[in-house]
């Protein structure tokens, strides 16, 4: 599947001559002094193009810290003209999208909270009716790829061609060392059925802390992302929201200064001789590995009408036990990592089952 959006290439709307393109500012724009200054050191850092502040800040718990509201806009306004960084908000009702244009905000971003409820980027979406003006659209709260689709093809509609995604992390039940799972496989497959969309990553909100945020930056560079959002503030240990994600602009710098930026193309023929010289090996062996797995299920059906003829169950554990005790055992002298090599055994064990269910039952069992 490919997604169908009418957009504007990045470089026709956001040409900073920066590479990768930053975006930086506090989580939440506090006082004057503390954007401002902020501000000013961003703008030294020479690394910066947009300067981001929550004015408006989606909190959890009621009680926290809710954002300082418009006057930051003014705060915003004046911190642009005495920069030049252009300016971006996060939006989550029609009167903020209206109150932020007012205000001559260049850029507005949707946060993960909004993302998650249709209702809530509908009605952004029709207040951006008729506006020409930047969106970014950050994924929601929860691992859910149709939820970012519907929230940047609602927007789209509206007529917002100037359009990015943001990876910020999702939510998950298990507790592990980042705020929020990066879930790589999700950004990968928005790119794959939206190759055009750029996509910036968060690193704050993956983290929710600095100590990881090096690693998670690097792999977004990896993996090809245009660019970052990420928080800095004057003075992250008395920063009233996400204080332990924040980083100082001199740290910002130097975050970006290590990082090791790659390109997805190379202009030089020896380099593309000799990829497209090992491409050519690997598709090779993908073919063969399609191959065998339909020789292999091929076989499987065979032993399904045996089952069949004799009256056996489909899953029998202790062969289940032997096959990945013994491919386990394989890998490990293969130096291939051992969860991969279960996962891939379980999803070609899976369609197995699925296959004898079809003999066993003349029909497949339906999932529940
Ligand atoms: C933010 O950018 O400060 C923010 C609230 O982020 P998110 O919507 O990703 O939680
Ligand atoms: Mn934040």
């Amino acid at each position: 599947m490919k997604l169908n959006l009418d957009i504007l290439p990045l470089s026709s709307w956001l040409n900073t001559g920066k590479e990768p393109l930053v975006i930086s500012g506090p989580c939440s724009a506090e006082t004057e002094e503390q954007t401002l200054s902020t501000a000013h050191l961003l703008a030294a850092t020479g690394k910066v193009s947009v300067l981001r502040a929550g004015i408006w800040k989606p909190r959890t718990r009621p009680g926290e810290f809710e954002g300082i509201g418009s006057i930051g806009l003014q705060w915003l306004k004046r911190a642009k003209e005495e920069t030049g960084l252009l300016t971006a908000v996060e939006v989550a009702t029609a009167k903020h999208v209206e109150e932020a244009l007012a205000a001559g905000v260049d850029i507005l971003w949707i946060g993960a909270r909004s993302t998650a409820n249709p209702f809530t980027v509908q009605e952004i979406a029709d207040a951006l009716k008729g506006v020409d003006v930047p969106v970014l659209i950050k994924n929601p709260v929860n691992p859910d790829l149709s939820l970012w689709i519907g929230a940047l093809e609602r927007v789209n509609r509206a007529g917002i061609k100037k359009l990015a995604a943001i990876h910020r992390g999702f939510s998950s039940y298990e507790k592990t060392a980042f705020r929020n799972e990066p879930m790589w496989d999700l950004a990968i497959q928005l790119k794959t059925i939206a190759p055009d969309l750029p996509i910036l990553n968060d690193p704050s909100h993956i983290c929710g802390n600095r100590e990881l945020i090096p690693y998670v930056m690097q792999k977004a560079v990896d993996l090809d992302m245009q660019g970052f959002i990420i928080e800095s503030h004057i003075d992250p240990s008395v920063a009233w929201t996400d204080a332990k994600q924040q980083v100082t602009p001199a740290a910002l710098a130097e975050l970006i200064d290590h990082l090791n930026l790659r390109h997805a193309d190379s202009n030089d023929p020896v380099f593309e001789d000799k990829l497209a010289h090992l491409r050519k090996e690997i598709d090779k062996l993908d073919d063969q590995v399609i191959k065998i797995v339909a020789d292999r299920m091929k076989i499987v059906e065979k032993i399904g009408e045996y089952k069949r003829e004799n009256g056996v169950t489909i899953l029998q554990v202790n062969r289940w036990d032997e096959i990945i005790q013994k491919r386990q055992n394989l890998a490990k002298a293969l130096n291939l990592d051992l969860d991969f090599t279960v996962k891939l055994m379980e999803l070609i064990h899976n369609e197995s089952i699925r296959k004898q269910n079809v003999i066993m039952n003349d029909k497949p069992v339906q999932e529940v």
